[in-house]
Parts: C-alpha cells; structure tokens; sequence
C-alpha cells in the first residue's frame, strides 16, 4: 500500500515580482492538482504589489511566509554549499528557472566556454554566440551578464549548481522552444554538462483572482471597440528617460488609437519618488509628461499611476496590443491572452524575449534602436501602435499570437506536455516520501 504521507513541498523565491508571480502559480498547481502541501517562503518587501498578489485566493494546503529581509549576495559565492547543505536533509532539491529555456541555454553553453572567448568575440568583436541546437545569441541582445569576467565566473557558478539538483522546472512549454528543450535535454548537450532532467512546466502566468481594476477604467475599458486598446508598461521595476517620456507620451497621443498606460516618473526625475498625479499642470498632467497630456488625451487614453492590474487588463477583450518592456512574465501574459505586442526591451534578458517576439513567433514589432541610451522618436512610436492596432500587419500578429495562445493552455490541460512535465515531479517526489 502506498504510504499516505502527504508530500510537503517547500519553495523559496529569489527576490523580486518576477520569481514570486511563477512560484505562486507553480504553488497553486502542486495544490491542486497534484495535492501537495505547499509553503513558499519569499523575502518581504513592503512593495504594494506583493500585498496584491498575496491577495488572490489560496487554498488550506498553501503557506506563503515572508522572510525578513537579509543580505544574500554571500549565497552566490563559489564558497558556499546551498544545494549541498539541502542534500544533508534528504530532500529532492529542483531548479525553478522562471524564465525561458533558450536563456538556460546561453546561462550553460557561456558556462562551458573559456570566458577569454566570450569577451573577445562575442563581446569585444561583437560576434554572435553560436550556441548549439538553439538560436544564436546576436551581440545587440546580449546579456549584461556576459560582459565582464566577475559576472561569467557568477553565470558559471549558477549554470554549475543547477546541474547538482534533482531537475529543472522552466516556465515555458515544449511546443514554443522544442528545438532548445530536445538540446538541453540531450545527454550529449555541451559535452554531457546538463545530466539533470528538464521540465519544462509553463506557461505559469499569474491570474487575478478578482477584479482590481477600478471602476472609472474597467467602464472605460468596455466601452472600447474589441481589440482597440493598447496598453503600455514597463514591469514591475522599468523606467523610461524624461526624454524618452515625452516622446512616448507624443506618439501615443499622434496615432490616434486608445491606450492604457501605466506610468512610472522617469529614471532621471529627480522628483520621482515624491510624485502624484495633479501635482503640476492645471489638469494633473505630472512635470515629465507633455503639458495638457491629459486633457489632449482624455477622450483616447487611460493613465495609471505606478501599479496597473495587468493580468486584468490584457484579459479584457478591449485590448488589442501591448506596449512592453518584453519581461518574461509580461511575455507569458501577452501570449496566453492572445495579445500581440510592441517589444521595448529594456535591460537583462528582455532582449533576447524582444527577439523571439519578433524573429521567431512573428508576433511582435520593434522599435529599431538597439540601445536604451538611444530615444525611440515620436514618428516611430505613432507608427508602431498604428500597425498594432489599425493595420493588416497587427491582424496578422493577433492570428499568430490566437494559435500560440491555443497551443499554450493545451500544454496546460490535463495530458499536455508541461501538465505532463509537472505530473512527473510530482511522482517523483510522491516516490521519494514514500521510500
Ligand atoms: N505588473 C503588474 N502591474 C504593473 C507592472 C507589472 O501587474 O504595473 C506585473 C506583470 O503582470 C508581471 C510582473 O508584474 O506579472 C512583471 O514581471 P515581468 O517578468 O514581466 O517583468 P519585471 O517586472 O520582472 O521586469
């Protein structure tokens, strides 16, 4: 007889909105499908948001703890035994890689280079990473990561510790990278670096448990023709240059088309931290923002202060495109929503998601700047959001994006690929209690 030992699963996020979002939902899944008990530690922080997510509704088997806060950089020091000091306890140990497997891909194949090639060829001589059976990494979608000996030796050590645990869970799905999950899952990948079980289990995307958009917007949200909003955001943490702002908000205002925007003050406002919409002009149009923005742009466009319910927001059928900075649980959002997207990447490995976007799925366009020191004009914003929303070329891009939609809640169901995935970690850990 099988024992009857409820499993106990135990999930730590990394700092930051974007770890927690898919280890919550990862939790949920455990729970309810595969009837684990579940506790997710993360570390506390006073952001607003964390308060939201921790709203949505959970179930008596999910613990979520918040950690006090503490410095953790001395964990990703070669020195220290983290995955070996879990091992002392007996436990089956995964890697929950929240983003995508192309990513791992670069994180493992820089790992087995000699760094001296990395920086003279890929970086100095501004080379393509040809990384094999996977999509070579371009120089101007390049990871900080890769830039400087210290940051190497640190993707070394990750790529190292990852391959000393029991799998890797990625949130992604078989059928959007089959070709980099089959090489990471080769035995003979990279010289048989890998060894350790791949999952891919996504698309993990956080649902909004209910509704938290107020109410002046959701009424102004649906009152919109079907897909004629475009909404704009740049993540949890992303902000534009003052410059950048006003160019922005001039495009979005020049195209004509309805937009949501959820606006940050830019990184250079030395005010920022102490803004409040109404402070400035006569119709609370913020400093940074062109002057009269709000009142020119009050019959097309919605702006959201800080913090936007984005999971709500692209579930509304008025939207028909987003404006983002191409963060991976932006990108999951936009794709399991059927939501083709403006691809404005940031910093760190937005511009590898900016991409596939736009070089492999089709379902995206891309300012052509390559740098975020470079302004992105007027003109070409104005372009962009036109061709989104209004032009054949977006129709196109919602077709696309509608099947990889599909495609993502088949891998999901019951008997799909990532459901499948997930169903064998599980097993595997229901075997291991039961031992
Ligand atoms: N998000 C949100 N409202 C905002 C900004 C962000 O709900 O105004 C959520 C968004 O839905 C996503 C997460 O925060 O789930 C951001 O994660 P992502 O990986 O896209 O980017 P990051 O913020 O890590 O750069």
């Amino acid at each position: 007889m099988p024992n009857k030992a409820q499993p106990h699963v135990a999930l730590l996020a990394s700092p930051g909105m974007e770890h927690l979002i898919p280890i919550i939902e990862l939790g949920k899944r455990m729970v309810s499908h595969h009837e684990f008990h579940v506790t997710i530690f993360f570390v506390a922080s006073d952001h607003a948001s964390i308060t939201s997510l921790l709203k949505s509704p959970t179930s008596d088997n999910l613990d979520i703890v918040a950690l006090p806060f503490v410095d953790i950089s001395g964990l990703i020091e070669p020195n220290t035994h983290l995955v070996t000091k879990l091992l002392e306890f007996g436990m089956l140990k995964y890697v929950f890689v929240t983003t995508k497997a192309w990513f791992l891909a670069v994180i493992f194949h820089s790992s087995s280079l000699d760094k001296q090639v990395i920086l003279e060829g890929h970086v100095k001589g501004r080379k393509p990473l040809k990384i094999p059976g996977c999509k070579s990494l371009s120089f101007k979608d390049t990871l900080e990561s890769l830039h400087d000996i210290d940051s190497l030796d640190e993707s070394e050590f990750i790529g190292t510790k990852m391959t000393k645990s029991n799998g890797i869970l990625i949130n992604t799905w078989q059928d959007l990278e089959c070709s980099t999950i089959e090489a990471l899952r080769d035995n003979n990948y990279l010289g048989g670096l890998i060894k350790v079980p791949i999952y891919p289990i996504g698309p993990l995307v956080r649902q909004e448990g209910k509704q938290v958009l107020d109410k002046q917007a959701k009424q102004w949200l649906d009152k919109q023709p079907i897909e004629s909003v475009i909404y704009v955001s740049f993540g949890s943490g992303g902000t534009l240059s003052a410059k950048q702002m006003t160019e922005l908000a001039c495009g979005l205002e020049q195209s004509q088309q309805k937009f949501i925007w959820g606006v940050r003050p830019p990184s250079n406002n030395a005010l920022g931290s102490y803004f409040t919409i109404g402070k400035n002009d006569g119709d609370g149009t913020p400093d940074y923002l062109p002057q009269g923005f709000f009142t020119r742009a009050k019959d097309i466009g919605l702006v959201i202060p800080m913090w936007a319910p984005q999971a709500e927001i692209l579930r509304h059928p008025s939207v028909g495109g987003f404006l983002s900075h191409c963060g991976w649980n932006s990108t999951l959002e936009s794709i399991t929503n059927g939501v083709p997207m403006i691809a404005w990447p940031l910093y760190a490995e937005q511009k590898m998601n900016a991409a596939m976007l736009t070089e492999d799925f089709e379902i995206a366009v891309r300012p052509k700047v390559s740098t975020t020191e470079e302004i992105v004009g007027r003109g070409e914003i104005e372009a962009m959001v036109r061709m989104m929303i209004a032009d054949k070329e977006g129709h196109a891009m919602k077709n696309i994006v509608k099947e990889l939609k599909q495609n993502a809640e088949k891998a999901l169901d019951k008997g799909g690929s990532s459901y499948n995935s997930l169903s064998q970690v599980a097993q595997d850990c229901l075997h291991h209690v039961q031992v």
